[in-house]
């Protein structure tokens, strides 16, 4: 084992949170190392949307109009119950936001976009093939941190440092070494997802069929890609892509092409949440610390927003000697109070989507809502505002 340069910080996994808190911790002048198990990033597509608070990240950050020029700005989201009955639009560039829409922007690319800033920094190294395998001192206020990992060729390096941010997902082994416990379940529903060239005629709205036989989500992903997300029925039958574009066509009456599929994925959601946010010198952020039920499509939102707040709060106490315990607190409460809004909305979003004893009676109080001026809540909902 070998000890050499000692960080402000070092930061666990370089999925699209670790990476922006990289980004953004070098533009707050910390020493900083990321540490990758990865020799790559993974090419299949999860996250996909962009939300304004994550839009004002990316714009204070200096990086905005990158993600702006391979990005589709969503302004209007449709309600259906099929391809010609409208329940009601949502026009978004209405939110009280300074980036009123929501930006479409595969995941690999986000994390692609942010590497390269990232690289840029004098202050920030990244490390791939360097997999987190032990912690001296994650939880001793008063000492520095040692961090071990193992290399490629199975050598174990180790660095100091004063704080570690815990950005390597839903089975961080960060959060593990630390003692920090993770609660939660899933839930009953299933999904189907796929990237389909678009033939819709959508162009670049985003448009929700909530069809008797349970929702469907449909997203711009580029100018001729379509992001499709349909929940199964009771017993899961969409298990592959002639399944997933049948039952497009069976519920809504519009036919993807199975030829043109990019991507399929067949996925459960769930919950879960850690029992603290920021335990003296690990701080959780990103999966690590919360999943949320992809519906709405906000977990990683929410993992960019509490890494801001988590840069800020280190920063403060690296450069402004504030004491970390003041910092700690704060992180928790605001990390658990945005937690538990976010869970909730997704819960909603998922209710509302499912199969109704009385679905017309459903889509009747959609449509009403949609006329009416709680359509404001709902985009402020959807918009990601109050968090
Ligand atoms: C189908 C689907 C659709 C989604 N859509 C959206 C969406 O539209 N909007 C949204 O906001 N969110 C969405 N999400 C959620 C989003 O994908 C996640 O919240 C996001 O990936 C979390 O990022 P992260 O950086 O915290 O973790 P991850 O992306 O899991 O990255 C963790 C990184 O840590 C590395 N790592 C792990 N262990 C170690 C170790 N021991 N040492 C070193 N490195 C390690 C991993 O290799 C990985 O690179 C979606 C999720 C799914 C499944």
């Amino acid at each position: 084992m070998t000890t050499s340069t000692t960080y402000d910080l070092i930061i666990a996994g370089a999925g699209p949170v670790g990476l922006l808190s990289a980004l953004l911790a070098s533009q707050s002048g910390l020493r900083t190392l990321v540490l990758e198990k990865r020799a790559e990033h993974i090419r299949h597509s999860r996250s996909i949307g962009i939300h304004p608070p994550s839009l004002q990240i990316l714009s204070r950050a200096g990086i905005l109009p990158r993600f702006l020029e391979h990005g589709v700005q969503i302004n209007r989201g449709h309600a259906k119950t099929d391809r010609y009955t409208d329940l009601g639009v949502l026009d978004l560039t209405d939110a009280d936001t300074p980036f009123p829409y929501i930006l479409t922007h595969p995941q690999w690319k986000t994390e692609s976009l942010l590497e390269a800033a990232t690289s840029r920094s004098d202050t920030v190294q990244l490390l791939r093939n360097h997999t987190i395998t032990g912690i001296d001192n994650p939880v001793d206020k008063d000492a520095m941190a040692t961090v071990a990992a193992r290399t490629e060729v199975g050598d174990i390096k180790s660095f100091r440092t004063q704080f570690i941010m815990a950005c390597d997902g839903k089975q961080s082994k960060t959060r593990t070494l630390a003692g920090i416990g993770y609660y939660g379940k899933p839930y009953a529903l299933r999904y189907a997802m796929g990237d389909f060239t678009d033939n819709t005629g959508y162009g670049s709205d985003a448009v929700i069929f909530l069809t008797r036989h349970g929702l469907i989500e449909s997203f711009p992903l580029s100018a001729t890609m379509r992001r499709w997300v349909v929940q199964q029925e009771r017993n899961p039958t969409i298990l592959h892509i002639e399944a997933l574009a049948n039952e497009i066509q069976r519920r809504c009456g519009l036919e993807p092409d199975p030829g043109q599929c990019r991507m399929f994925s067949e996925f459960g959601v769930e919950r879960y949440h850690a029992g603290c946010f920021w335990h003296h010198r690990v701080i959780l952020a990103g999966d690590s610390a919360h999943v949320v039920s992809p519906i709405g499509g906000q977990g990683m939102n929410l993992g960019w927003l509490n890494a801001c707040d988590a840069i800020s709060g280190i920063s403060e106490i690296i450069h402004h000697q504030k004491r970390i315990d003041k910092e700690a607190d704060a992180y928790n409460i605001t990390v658990h109070r945005r937690v538990r809004k976010v869970i909730r909305r997704a819960e909603f979003n998922m209710m509302l989507g499912s199969h109704f004893a009385l679905p017309a009676m459903r889509n009747q109080l959609v449509k009403l809502l949609l006329a009416s001026p709680i359509r404001n809540t709902l985009r402020k909902r959807i918009t990601m505002q109050g968090l």
